[in-house]
């Protein structure tokens, strides 16, 4: 068992209606945080069975390393004892549709996968680059057309905004990413009744009309209010009888929330799937007091087995105007000097750096060489 807390919730403060109402339908099983299961002992591989395909190390291997949640979410602790080899590297490949879609928020909150923070390409050129300078760690954020105007940096009021087109993905696969990650969470005594779930990640060939619970809700909060390993919240039902779904599974990571219903819990079956499922929804939740934040808040559709090409989408987050307009700096290839943030608009890059870091003139005047280099290798 991961080291798990019981902690008090906390939701924004304009939110605080809706987390009660859903606190008084569902509570909370405790929460998991990813980077505290580096404690955890893992069973002995002769005495392993794979929950997934109920077999045995008789019969099949244990010899990779297995994620509850997918280390490419930042996720590097939290192991899996109960998943063979094979059915690791079947759900596996759901993970390459995974990548796609979350990049995005990886990207932008600096999320450490198994390669480490991970670029952010639309149309097959980088547009955000991380780097180490000076031991601070920086993303480089370019325009792949300096006269598009797909990128927004508002000083005024700290909003800024991407807008940028994703790689072909197929939604249902990052819904199975999302249901395996829920499934590997659960304790056994509750695991025991999703066999109809399991089936379902391992067939190719489910009818697309059976599949309206394939859902999530993506919440997204302000970068830097995140955490950089996910953290995992389930919720049950209160009343058995009630005919909500049993389960609600939330996983926090880079700076989303993603939500969704466990399908298939087998009283569930006879209790609700016959009739149209409505059910409240979890505000973001913060183990700390929540900072006053309006989170964004997204219905996504995933049932669909059809590869979604170029989807276009846009990225919005907060920072600081007075910071924004302190610090915010661009850097001007033409004159090799840095400009006022307004300056964006005809320049080709930025910098983000973490709040309240400041450079000295010396550091800018090294930063700029290594921005310039950077920027040569995306030429080639
Ligand atoms: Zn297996």
């Amino acid at each position: 068992m991961e080291p798990t807390q019981h902690l008090l919730m906390h939701f924004p403060p304009n939110l605080e209606k809706y987390g009660s109402i859903f606190l008084s339908a569902y509570q909370p099983l405790p929460v998991l945080f990813s980077d505290a299961g580096k404690t955890v002992k893992l069973k002995q591989k002769s005495l392993r069975v794979c929950r997934f395909c109920g077999k045995g190390s008789d019969r099949v291997n244990f010899r990779k390393k297995a994620h509850k949640i997918p280390e490419l979410l930042g996720n590097r602790y939290m192991l899996s004892d109960f998943e063979c080899d094979t059915c690791n590297e079947k759900f596996g490949k759901f993970e390459n549709d995974l990548a796609i879609y979350c990049a995005p928020m990886l990207a932008m909150q600096g999320t450490r996968g198994k390669e480490g923070r991970r670029s952010l390409a639309s149309k097959g050129k980088k547009i955000m680059i991380p780097f180490v300078f000076d031991g601070i760690e920086l993303t480089l954020i370019t325009k792949p057309d300096p006269d598009d105007d797909s990128m927004d940096f508002n000083h005024d009021t700290g909003k800024n905004s991407f807008r940028f087109s994703k790689n072909a993905y197929t939604p249902v696969k990052v819904y199975k990413a999302f249901l395996k990650a829920a499934l590997s969470c659960l304790p056994e005594v509750e695991f025991k009744y999703y066999s109809y779930a399991v089936r379902f990640l391992h067939e190719d060939s489910w009818d697309e009309k059976n599949m309206d619970f394939a859902k999530i809700t993506l919440h997204t909060v302000p970068m830097g209010s995140g955490h950089h390993a996910p953290v995992i919240f389930i919720y049950k039902k209160r009343d058995p009888q009630a005919a909500i779904p049993t389960h609600i599974f939330v996983m926090r990571f880079a700076n989303c929330y993603v939500q969704f219903m466990l399908p298939f819990y087998d009283p569930d079956i006879i209790q609700i799937y016959n009739k149209e499922v409505a059910y409240p929804v979890c505000p973001p939740v913060f183990t700390t007091p929540s900072p006053d934040i309006s989170p964004t808040f997204f219905n996504v559709d995933l049932h669909s087995f059809e590869k979604q090409k170029a989807e276009e989408v846009n990225l919005s987050f907060d920072t600081d105007p007075d910071i924004l307009k302190k610090n915010g700096v661009v850097y001007d290839h033409q004159t090799d000097t840095f400009k006022p943030l307004d300056a964006f608009e005809s320049i080709a890059s930025a910098v983000m750096a973490p709040s309240h870091t400041s450079f000295t003139n010396e550091q800018l005047g090294r930063l700029a060489k290594v921005i310039q280099e950077l920027n040569e290798k995306q030429k080639i």
